[in-house]
């Protein structure tokens, strides 16, 4: 159960204390509140979990402080969309909106290699009108042996040249705890130039402790990646770990799934659940065409596959994109040839533009005739 507090009753107020001390007073009963700050106003809202079943809904709503109250199935608590829902969806991070309305592209380098070509790209981005971006300063990497990324060592010249061109929000994956710290300091240390959105990869949507420690934070949002051998249901649990622990600044990323029918492309292409996403879930939803598609190969049209699998998702209603760009592709140290070019760069923006103008469209076209 959710009880939402009217947003003129904080936890504070008199109204909102005596919510909590109602809810306390019932046995068996665990009341956890969570400030959830949206457009315009800040909501508290408080997860009542335990025995629920014995609450009387109707006596909880009479309280003065209350707005309303939901009842939620026990899958997807925090994360889910449940019937009479009004809670709000999305985030503002660094100056910039993320929900299920907005679209942001973050094109940038799969993995970090110098600062020249960190600020060539950041530069490209920022003549583009991009304030987003992708940077992989940890690698996971399936073969030991395989570069690990740079870590630590190039966060400060990351964060500096990304607050040089107006950059407000990095994707940068982690997979340790101990990288959070590193960020955390060396953002601390720089001044705050810059923003991070903490991704957690495929390879670690199962590392619960991880997700625990992540959502235990509210500095930074988590950019979640489905895991790409496990189940939806299964992911999306690992999402709400997160916001179970108290970070609800989650969104959600489809990549593709792992399977023996998947070739040519590096994975199979998973953009048809975006709307499925959107409909369980209050979550914005990203895509990453690059680790699905896997190539720069193109289409008798003349169109490379990455384009067509974003167009596929971008068009079903994506929030966020998060795609491969390398100025100097050849010099890449992880993930060259699935790159964008800076030809391509622009091409690639305009192509989303036209999709995202198409999806509104037929968002209109639906809403007339219903
Ligand atoms: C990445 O985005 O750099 C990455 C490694 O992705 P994934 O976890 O989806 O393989
Ligand atoms: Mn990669």
């Amino acid at each position: 159960m959710i009880v939402i507090l009217h947003p003129d009753s904080a936890l504070d107020t008199i109204e909102g204390k005596a919510v909590m001390e109602y809810l306390s007073a019932r046995s068996g009963i665990t009341p956890h509140s969570h400030s959830i700050t949206g457009t315009g106003r800040t909501l508290t809202e408080i997860y009542v979990v335990g025995n629920v079943a014995g609450l009387d809904q109707a006596e909880i709503e009479s309280l003065p402080g209350v707005e309303k109250v939901v009842r939620v199935s026990r899958e997807y608590r925090v994360i889910g969309r449940h019937t009479g829902d009004v809670r709000a969806s999305g985030f503002t991070y660094n100056g910039v909106r993320f929900d299920p309305q907005s679209l942001h592209v973050f094109a940038g380098l799969c993995a970090v290699d110098n600062p020249a070509n960190v600020e060539t790209m950041m530069q490209a981005l920022q003549d583009h009108g991009q304030v987003c971006t992708r940077m992989g300063a940890y690698k996971p990497r399936t073969n030991p042996y395989s570069f690990q990324g740079h870590g630590l060592e190039c966060l400060p010249y990351v964060f500096e040249l990304a607050g040089k061109y107006g950059i407000r929000v990095i994707a940068m994956e982690v997979t340790h705890e101990k990288h959070l710290e590193e960020i955390e300091n060396c953002l601390e240390a720089c001044g705050r130039p810059t923003g991070v959105m903490l991704q957690v990869g495929t390879r670690n949507i199962q590392n619960f402790e991880l997700l625990k420690n992540l959502g235990r934070q509210n500095t930074y949002p988590v950019l979640l990646k489905r895991g790409f051998g496990i189940s939806l249901t299964e992911s999306l649990n690992a999402a709400e770990y997160l916001a179970s622990e108290g970070n609800t600044r989650v969104i959600f990323c489809l990549r593709g799934m792992k399977t023996s029918f998947n070739t040519p492309h590096r994975n199979m292409v998973d953009f048809g659940h975006v709307p499925v996403i959107k409909r369980m879930t209050r979550m914005p939803v990203c895509i990453d065409p690059s680790h699905s598609v896997g190539t720069l190969e193109h289409s008798s049209d003349g169109i490379p596959d990455v384009f067509h699998a974003t167009a596929q998702g971008v068009i079903a209603g994506a929030n966020m994109v998060l795609v491969d760009f390398h100025p100097r592709p050849a010099e890449a140290l992880v993930d060259g040839p699935q790159a964008l070019t800076m030809e391509e760069l622009p091409i690639y923006l305009e192509d989303v533009e036209l999709t995202r103008e198409t999806y509104l469209k037929r968002i209109q076209r639906f809403q007339a005739a219903s």
